[in-house]
């Protein structure tokens, strides 16, 4: 994406990217965003879930849900996307620090009316949660998709920071008698919990048995 006045680092200028290769494997990695909204002259930051489909990332929710009414209002909004990689124990305090690929990205964002993409984006939703799923599961009603606002957010004006690697400590500290180096950090799915009696001609999907998003903790570098 082209960069701009907001978009643009002023600090560890060298972990920045506007690369939407990078952008886009970062939010198809995530599963949670944080929405950042305007609200009563306040600004408030809410965890939901997202999905990206090619140029746009799709929000959703309950009709009367207050953050969907505020985005597809046109408010000026700001959307993020954080993996966390690792913890970075330095031999200083000073020196801590975390490695992560996140995203941020701002814009306005408007209502989904249109039928079809609305059911395209709820599907993409259930697809980012465990990949082919919207092939299994039972389909919107007409009722389930009026009860659901579901919100556009354009992918135009966005940045991704990459930190990795171990800590960065002064060369005088490095004598210290003093562990340091990186706990590995990543999402990580346990095993799946099956809800109730399933029919006997029910076989457990591959979504299930091997989870993508969480499968592989990164490279360190
Ligand atoms: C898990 C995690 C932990 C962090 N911990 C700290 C911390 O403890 N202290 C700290 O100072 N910083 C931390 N950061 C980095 C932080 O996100 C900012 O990049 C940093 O604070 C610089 O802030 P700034 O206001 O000077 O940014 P600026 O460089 O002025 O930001 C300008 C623009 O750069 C882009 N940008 C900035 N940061 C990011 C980002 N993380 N991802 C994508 N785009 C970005 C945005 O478009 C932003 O509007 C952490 C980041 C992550 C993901």
């Amino acid at each position: 994406v082209a960069g701009s006045a907001r978009t643009t680092f002023h600090r560890k200028k060298e972990r920045g990217t506007h690369d939407r290769r990078t952008i886009d494997a970062i939010l198809d990695e995530g599963l949670v965003c944080h929405v950042g909204f305007p609200e009563d002259g306040s600004t408030v930051v809410l965890p939901t879930a997202y999905a990206r489909s090619d140029d746009v990332v799709y929000l959703h929710g309950a009709a009367a849900n207050a953050m969907l009414k505020t985005v597809a209002s046109g408010a000026p909004i700001c959307v993020t996307v954080t993996l966390l990689d690792g913890i970075v124990l330095a031999r200083s305090a000073f020196h801590h620090s975390m490695n992560y690929r996140s995203v941020v990205l701002f814009g306005v964002g408007s209502a989904v009316d249109d039928p079809d993409e609305k059911l395209r984006a709820l599907l993409a939703i259930v697809d980012h949660m465990a990949p082919g799923r919207s092939e299994d599961a039972r389909p919107p009603t007409e009722s389930e998709l009026q009860a659901t606002a579901v919100v556009r957010l354009p992918i135009d004006e966005a940045s991704a920071k990459v930190r990795s690697g171990g800590p960065l400590d002064d060369d005088e500290d490095m004598g210290l008698p003093i562990w340091a180096g990186v706990i590995p950090c990543g999402l990580v799915s346990g095993p799946a919990v099956v809800n109730g009696v399933l029919p006997a001609s029910v076989r457990t999907p591959e979504y299930v048995v091997d989870p993508t998003p969480a499968a592989t903790l990164p490279d360190l570098g």
